[in-house]
């Protein structure tokens, strides 16, 4: 009802209740860190909802998959509000109906979105729609078996390594440029393997093609030529009344060509973001698709926020400064009603360790202040960048979790369990198959090509493979691969249950994998867990899909329920830290060359995403800021900083803006302390091995 709708609204101020409540036009939120972008998003969200818009029929694309779940949270909150709002004025049930709609919107990233899209209308595109998906490191492993085939490698200079070959091909599809162009500009020094880069390309290209597999930079293009297809778009654009999207300031060209084809006339449309926070450009997102909006969208509305709700004065007033250097960007005159706080420390250490002990000094100290542990955070530029601290908090017993970096999903072993039911999925997928045949003693890359092959002769019916003659050393292992692989593709394993499927690969994979590690253990203890959470899942391809995109970091991400009354400290690199806040923040490692980084610093364009990197992570905070410089590090072998030249803060902490900074020595090491670090048997050298080990 309207009255319930207006008392909803009352907590919003003014600009933000204009968006929610806004109607069919397209509609661009353009603002600052900490202005309630998210915030008024969701209560669109539930606007439209309570305005008699079906659920189902909105699509809501977030960055990642934990900012979908949180958007949908609120939502669902916010529908509740109503109806108890609704429910106090006599008689009214109006939107009584609606709870638990918001689990019915159509939440997810691009990518997510990508795939439930194409599984069901991809067909009128010529896709099948068993396709399975590679990640990073399996679309790496691909380019580099095409690669060594067409013996490319073998050429007069050096050719790019597969990771390189991976970084030229997605660029090249994301910006949609000419080859000869994206080298030209990010990759000069391979400008001369041009030809042979398109070879490569093209073989890649087929070679997915022709095993109904996809990388991620596949999801989005398919996706864009669905929209293209006359018949499949009208498909697709009649599912949806309203589509809105946050951070839209990191999508790329193909994410706005498939906006412009989900809604031709802008009607419906939302995009939510901040120019100042574009942060992936190395990921060929770009910011002139916020910019460019209300061109590409005539009649677009344009909202702009400048109230700034999370932060208090004397932190936003840091954060102002430091993006104010920037070289282009929109004015924005952020301001807070938050007037007291402690103002942001800039805390000098003499060393990494010393970080380590500061960093904990004070999170303790938070803590019996009455921050639990979840309300802090720690940030950084480079994932390696909290080994340290990792090892530290450990050793003390202080739970924590770690955003960004190498995930649980992408540890080897995991890995390898989830290629059986990959493979189980599609026969056809090559990468998988590899992966897994070559665990098999005996079986090496070309045996198992040649198996792949017999596969595919055999119209992809594992049967075929109980009459090949398995090598010496496989005679046992091969006929209960054999068995496993045939029973896991009957239909009736394939509906059932999903946690006894992963418990019969692992009975199978544990032998090798204990061949294979010195943990075994802890492995096993992983597939464990990973046994009970697929569990809950009721489809095997949905399982597949959600561990292939955006990975979870943990068994617990995973968890329907996380343990509510656990209590963590977040590690998470900067990146990972996008949208989120936390009451206090710890942005370590801020020494010009970790930030920017010392592999950004050729060209103007990447010190500006440095910068807007930086600007990120500080506007995290609420009410605690602290950025600490170690003055001397461990940096490829040797020490950065030494008694005659100390390491120097970022140089994103202008005159202008440090001044807002309180200026301190972390000085938490006494005399005495030293004493107390060697009674407990903590060797700092076992932290360095750490860190080397990391480029070994
Ligand atoms: P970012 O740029 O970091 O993504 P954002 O613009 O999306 O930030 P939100 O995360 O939506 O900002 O909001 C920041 C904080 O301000 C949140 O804690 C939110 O609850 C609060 N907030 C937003 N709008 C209001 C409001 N009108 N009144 C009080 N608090 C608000
Ligand atoms: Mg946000």
């Amino acid at each position: 009802t309207p009255d319930a709708l207006d008392a909803v609204l009352e907590r919003l101020n003014p600009e933000q209740r204009r968006a929610a409540v806004h109607g069919d036009g397209p509609l661009l939120i353009i603002a600052g860190a900490g202005t309630g972008k998210t915030t008024t998003l969701a209560h669109r969200v539930a606007c439209l909802i309570a305005r008699g818009v079906a659920p189902e029929r909105i699509l809501l694309l977030t960055f990642t998959r934990r900012a979908s779940a949180e958007m949908l949270r609120r939502v669902d909150g916010i529908l509740r509000e109503l109806e108890h709002h609704a429910g106090n004025e006599a008689g009214t049930t109006a939107v009584a109906t609606r709870s638990a709609a918001a689990r019915k919107v159509w939440g997810g990233t691009f990518h997510a979105i990508a795939t439930r899209l194409l599984r069901r209308h991809g067909k009128l595109a010529g896709l099948p729609p068993e396709f399975t998906i590679l990640d990073r490191s399996d679309s790496e492993d691909l380019m580099h078996v095409i690669r060594e085939e067409l013996e490319l490698s073998k050429s007069e200079s050096r050719f790019p390594l597969k990771g390189t070959c991976m970084s030229i091909y997605s660029r090249t599809v994301n910006t949609q440029w000419p080859l000869r162009k994206v080298l030209k500009e990010s990759f000069p020094w391979c400008e001369e393997h041009e030809d042979k880069l398109k070879q490569l390309f093209s073989a890649y290209v087929d070679r997915k093609d022709a095993h109904a597999v996809m990388d991620y930079d596949d999801l989005l293009l398919f996706w864009q030529a669905l929209m293209r297809h006359e018949e499949a778009a009208a498909q697709v654009r009649k599912k949806f009344d309203c589509v809105l999207v946050d951070e839209y300031q990191d999508t790329n060209v193909v994410q706005a060509n498939i906006l412009k084809g989900m809604c031709p006339d802008g009607q419906g449309l939302t995009v939510v973001g901040d120019d100042a926070q574009s942060i992936y450009s190395f990921r060929a997102a770009t910011v002139r698709n916020i910019l460019d909006f209300p061109e590409q969208h005539p009649g677009t509305s344009v909202v702009k926020l400048e109230q700034n709700y999370r932060s208090t004065e004397p932190i936003l007033e840091a954060t102002n400064r430091v993006i104010a250097a920037a070289k282009e960007r929109h004015e924005k005159d952020l301001w807070s009603e938050r007037s007291q706080g402690e103002p942001p420390r800039l805390v000098f250490c003499e060393d990494e360790e010393e970080q380590t002990d500061f960093l904990i000094d004070r999170i303790l100290a938070h803590r019996e202040d009455g921050l639990s542990l979840t309300r802090q955070a720690v940030l950084f530029r480079a994932s390696h960048h909290s080994i340290a601290l990792e090892v530290e908090l450990s050793r003390r017993n202080i739970p924590f979790h770690k955003f960004g970096g190498l995930k649980f999903v992408e540890t080897a072993h995991v890995k390898d369990t989830l290629a059986f039911l990959r493979l189980a999925e599609n026969p056809r997928d090559i990468v998988s198959g590899h992966r897994m045949l070559v665990l098999i003693p005996g079986i090496g890359q070309r045996r198992a090509r040649q198996l792949m092959e017999t596969l595919a002769e055999k119209r992809f019916d594992f049967r075929a493979w109980k009459e090949v003659n398995p090598p010496k050393a496989a005679k046992t292992d091969w006929p209960l691969f054999v068995a496993l692989m045939i029973g896991l593709t009957q239909p009736e394993s394939r509906r059932g249950n999903l946690g006894d499927q992963i418990g019969r690969v692992r009975r199978f994979y544990a032998p090798l994998l204990e061949r294979k590690y010195d943990n075994a253990r802890s492995r096993l203890k992983d597939l464990e867990q990973l046994e009970i959470v697929a569990g809950r899942f009721k489809d095997r391809s949905q399982f597949i899909t959600e561990m292939s995109l955006d990975p979870p970091s943990s068994t617990q991400d995973l968890a329907e329920d996380p343990h509510l009354d656990e209590d963590y400290l977040i590690l998470s690199t900067i990146h990972s830290a996008k949208g989120l806040e936390w009451d206090t923040v710890y942005v370590i490692h801020a020494a010009d060359g970790n930030i920017p980084s010392d592999m950004s610093t050729d060209s103007p364009e990447q010190i500006e995403e440095e910068r807007r990197l930086f600007y990120v992570a500080l506007t995290r905070a609420k009410d605690w800021l602290y950025v600490t410089v170690p003055q001397r590090y461990y940096f490829h072998g040797r020490y950065r900083g030494d008694a005659h030249s100390y390491a120097q803060p970022t140089r994103f902490l202008t005159k202008d803006a440090t001044a807002c900074f309180e200026q301190t020595t972390a000085g938490v090491r006494s005399e005495e302390d030293e004493g107390d670090d060697a009674a407990t048997g903590l060797d700092s050298s076992d932290i360095r091995q750490g860190i080397k080990d990391i480029w070994s």
